[in-house]
């Protein structure tokens, strides 16, 4: 292709300098790439906007960033969400941001303010020239790894600026978008028209309250974004919706500040805010905004070529819940890892919108039945006149259901936001299967990681077996070059495979039976490579906490990346040595239940401790476990220590820093004095058919050298 008149070129640009661009801006030099220019049509990067909030999951990407502190400088972290009746009853109320068990803050700040925070920080690591002002996308051609964009000036000039990757984050009007979808024309309204504006006044609820008000057509949303030196003043933004055909609708150009102040009075005027004087608020307000409530229809494909969308060009919806920026800051951290973890463009561009368009286009779906807020409507339909006490109108239940419903659509639940991995790349480890760092001088830390993987790549070995006695298809993704070559020579000196996977089918079928009894809530002590929190369709409440050395559960969690949708349970890692004391209450800490029956699982993590680590960690389990708990654990049998033909094994093992310690002669009696009711089987047995509910293993897997002990206990 050949263009006549300038042509520039840049390696990355960014159509659009809001919060969707600068945000892609900030995270993709944070990922390692430094070209990148955004390109923004306004003549000058002077920030617009009211008030918007950023949820948890999107401000824990900032504080990643770098950015918290100083967005917290004007921003009110908000505690408490309040829906009300337009009386002032409460029809429901929650905890947010960190108050509701979130490591992060919800904030609530001006889009200005994010807006200048995010184009300073563009400015600092890219150098000023990195935001081009006053150039206007008007045209795009794309083709297999390059795109051309036209961009134009306010005098009409126009260039042309080629690109190896260009992100659209050109907002809800999207000029990258129409180029890809020219028939869709400009984005739908609902019917509802909404006013906006802010006034400073006295603090109200909480002080840190968003407060939504409604009834069955109408909603009132009032929350603080700022506070001054003043004691008990801050700065409240608010919104006032209702629909279109109401008779008092204003046409939108035509009307000043003081109509739409009265207009908006007229609708509300008779409304009771808590704490709040609504007509003193209003007068107080200088500027009366008014908009469409819009959105955009979920669109089947955001990449073309090496072209993509983010932010509200990729998926705009009504402001319900609070997600236009928040997810706009998300879709910029996931592109910007998948771009830097993938060595194709393609693949990352195809990685980000398997990861990302599926959740928005559940969320736009949410949003057009207004989230969480439908309790408003519900409220007001079965009580129109009001009511004493909101338990006249719902069953808690209903009203938990709903709240959480919406906060699992989009991935924001508090367990996801706090435990899931990092989206900070790590320049070292951009490549999860880098076999580069060499095999020597391995720590013994290091050498339990390793050891972890090599029980993965049995797995896998047995997976693809025809006769194959366990189904693991996930530990192929944890067979590094690495772990493959220390299984290869763990087996070549006669170690065993056997007591790795029945170990794991006897896991796996007492882990479904303890399901079927409605335990949910599972605790995997050494989790290293276990994979039952993506591969056992486990009831999906089922929490699933992970604990192993600090850096394991992150190396596992980077190699099953591309499977990291499939997760079939509600799973929470800790990095922690059971060695040490301190990992109860980090698991408290993260939610776990003690009052809660619980599966633990404890398995191949015994051959490295000394006996009394291990004492104690059994009685640690015991203390933390309640009736009905189960405890599924294995352990070699002290004859695999004096059995001659393991001895080469052993040695091999020593070698490595990863020396098998301890048995046992009777596991089972064992744990039948540390206070569990236990069945415990040693692999012949197993094969001889002694354990009801288990297939018995083949021979292959139980060969006599192989002695080793696996155990279900329950409370008792
Ligand atoms: C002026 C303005 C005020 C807003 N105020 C609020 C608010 O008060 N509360 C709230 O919740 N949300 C507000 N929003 C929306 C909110 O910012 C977004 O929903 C959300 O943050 C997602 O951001 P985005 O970057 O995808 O889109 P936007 O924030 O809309 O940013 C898009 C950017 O692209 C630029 N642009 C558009 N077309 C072109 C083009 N052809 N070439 C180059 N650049 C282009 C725009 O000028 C803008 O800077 C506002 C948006 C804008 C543009």
């Amino acid at each position: 292709m050949t263009y006549e008149g300038e042509l520039s070129t840049v390696d990355i640009m960014i159509v659009g300098a809001g919060v969707a661009g600068l945000a892609t801006a900030v995270s993709l030099h944070a990922a390692g790439f430094n070209r990148v220019t955004v390109f923004e049509a306004e003549p000058q990067l002077r920030p617009h906007g009211l008030g918007l909030n950023i949820l948890p999951n999107a401000v824990r990407e900032l504080a990643e960033l770098g950015l918290l502190d100083e967005l917290q400088q004007h921003a009110v972290r908000t505690r408490e969400l309040a829906m009300y009746n337009p009386r002032g009853d409460l029809v429901w109320r929650e905890d947010r941001g960190t108050l509701a068990g979130y490591r992060w803050p919800q904030l609530s700040i001006s889009r200005a303010r994010l807006v200048t925070v995010l184009a300073d920080e563009v400015r600092r690591r890219l150098g000023d020239s990195a935001v081009v002002t006053d150039a206007r996308l008007v045209g795009l051609h794309s083709e297999p790894g390059r795109a051309y964009a036209t961009v134009m000036d306010r005098d009409g000039s126009t260039r042309v600026v080629e690109t190896e990757l260009l992100i659209g984050a050109d907002g809800v009007h999207s000029a990258v978008r129409a180029a890809f979808y020219p028939a869709e024309g400009p984005p739908p309204s609902n019917g509802v028209t909404m006013f906006r504006g802010t006034a400073w006044g006295p603090e109200f609820l909480t002080g840190s309250t968003m407060a939504v008000l409604g009834d069955d057509r109408r909603r009132l949303v009032l929350y603080p974004i700022d506070r001054d030196d003043t004691p008990g003043r801050c700065l409240i933004n608010w919104v006032a919706a209702w629909p279109d055909s109401e008779a008092d609708a204003l046409q939108r150009d035509a009307a000043g500040v003081a109509e739409r102040r009265a207009a908006v009075l007229r609708q509300f005027g008779s409304w009771a805010p808590p704490g709040v004087d609504l007509p003193r608020l209003l007068g107080d307000t200088a500027d009366v905004q008014q908009y469409s409530m819009i959105d955009r229809d979920p669109v089947p494909q955001w990449s073309f070529n090496n072209v993509t969308l983010v932010g509200d060009a990729a998926h705009a919806m009504y402001p319900a819940g609070s997600n236009g920026a928040t997810q706009a800051i998300v879709d910029a951290r996931v592109l910007s890892w998948h771009l830097a973890t993938h060595t194709e463009v393609g693949s990352g561009l195809r990685a980000y919108e398997d990861e990302r368009r599926p959740q928005m286009t559940e969320l736009q779906h949410a949003n057009r039945s207004m989230g969480p807020e439908k309790v408003i409507t519900l409220a007001h339909q079965r009580a129109p006149h009001g009511f004493d006490d909101v338990s006249e109108v719902f069953s808690e239940d209903e009203l938990t259901e709903i709240s959480r419903g919406y906060a699992r659509t989009g991935q924001f639940d508090q367990d996801w936001v706090n435990s899931r991995p990092s989206l900070t790349v790590d320049r070292r480890q951009r490549d999860p299967r880098d076999d580069s760092s060499g095999a020597g001088g391995a720590t013994d830390t290091e050498a339990v990681k390793e050891t972890s993987f090599i029980t993965a790549v049995i797995r896998a070995m047995e997976h693809d077996r025809a006769d194959a006695y366990l189904v693991d298809r996930y530990a192929a993704l944890l067979s590094t070059p690495r772990s493959r070559r220390m299984a290869d020579a763990a087996l070549a000196v006669g170690g065993t495979i056997g007591s790795v996977i029945v170990r794991a089918r006897f896991g796996d079928i007492a882990l479904f039976e303890a399901a079927a009894d409605g335990i949910a809530q599972v605790v995997c002590l050494g989790a290293g490579s276990d994979t039952r929190a993506w591969r056992l369709a486990l009831p999906a409440r089922t929490r699933f906490f992970e604990i192993d050395l600090p850096g394991q559960l992150e190396a596992k969690e980077r190699l099953l990346e591309p499977v990291r949708d499939q997760l079939a349970c509600r799973r929470v890692s800790l990095g922690e040595d059971l060695r040490r004391e301190t990992w109860p209450q980090r698991l408290l800490a993260a939610g776990y239940e003690p009052d809660s029956p619980t599966v633990w699982i404890i398995e191949g993590l015994l051959p490295y401790l000394q006996i009394e680590d291990f004492t104690r960690l059994i009685g640690t389990v015991r203390k933390m476990s309640t009736r009905g708990s189960v405890l599924l654990v294995d352990a070699p049998h002290t004859d695999f220590y004096t059995d001659p033909v393991n001895e080469t094994f052993l040695t091999f093992m020593k070698s490595r820093g990863s020396a098998f310690q301890l048995g046992f002669d009777d596991l089972g009696d064992f744990l039948r004095h540390q206070g569990w009711t236990a069945e415990a089987y040693t692999l012949r047995q197993l094969h001889a058919g002694e354990c009801p509910w288990l297939p018995s293993p083949p021979e292959r897997l139980c060969p006599p050298h192989d002695h080793h002990w696996v155990a279900r206990a329950h409370v008792s």
